[in-house]
C-alpha cells in the first residue's frame, strides 16, 4: 500500500462541502464553549474558508465592504481574534494571514505546509514534532508558550504526482 494521504484536497474537490462542515463545526463548537459567534465573526469564518489559501485581513475587510458592512480593521482584527482563540482558524505568521482549521475540537498548535506553487495551506497531522520542540526547550530551561511551524513546499498536485483516487 504506497497510497498517498495528503491534507491537501483534490483541486476539483466539492469545497462548498468543506465551507459547510467548518461552519457546522463552528456553530457546535461555540455553543459547548458558551462562544458567540455573531453573524459578523460567522461571515469572517467564512471568507477565510473562501478557499485553502490563507487570507489577509485586508482582503477580508475589502470582501466584507463590497458585502455593505461598514467594518473597520479593528473589527476584523477582533472577528479574527475570536477565531483564532476558539481555535477556528489559524494565523499564518510568514505570511500574515489566515487559514480556517478543519479539525477546532482537538486542540493543537497548528503545524502549516504552505504550497508556494498554488498557495494553499494544509495543516501536517502530526503530533511528534511539537512535542519533541517542546521537551527540547524545556530540557534547555524554556518554557514554550507558543510555538509556529510554518514549512514551504510543494503539494501533491504542484509536484505533479499521481494522488489517490
Ligand atoms: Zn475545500
Ligand atoms: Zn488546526
Ligand atoms: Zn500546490
Amino acid at each position: 500500500m504506497s497510497e498517498l494521504e495528503t491534507p491537501f484536497p483534490a483541486p476539483a474537490h466539492d469545497h462548498g462541502g468543506c465551507v459547510r462542515a467548518a461552519l457546522d463545526a463552528a456553530e457546535e463548537h461555540c455553543v459547548r464553549h458558551g462562544a458567540r459567534l455573531t453573524a459578523l465573526r460567522r461571515r469572517v469564518l467564512e471568507l477565510v474558508w473562501n478557499g485553502h489559501a490563507p487570507v489577509g485581513a485586508y482582503a477580508l475587510l475589502d470582501a466584507l465592504k463590497t458585502e455593505g458592512h461598514s467594518a473597520a480593521p479593528p473589527t476584523v482584527y477582533r472577528a479574527l481574534e475570536f477565531l483564532i482563540e476558539q481555535g477556528l482558524v489559524h494565523r499564518v505568521e510568514s505570511l500574515n494571514a489566515y487559514v480556517g482549521c478543519p479539525r477546532p475540537e482537538a486542540r493543537h498548535a497548528a503545524m502549516l505546509l504552505l504550497c508556494t506553487g498554488c498557495g494553499r495551506a494544509a495543516e501536517l497531522d502530526e503530533t511528534q514534532v511539537g512535542e519533541t520542540l517542546r521537551r527540547a526547550a524545556d530540557q534547555q530551561g524554556f518554557t514554550v508558550a507558543r510555538q509556529t511551524i510554518e514549512v514551504e513546499g510543494l503539494c501533491p498536485d504542484c509536484r505533479g504526482q499521481p494522488r489517490p483516487s
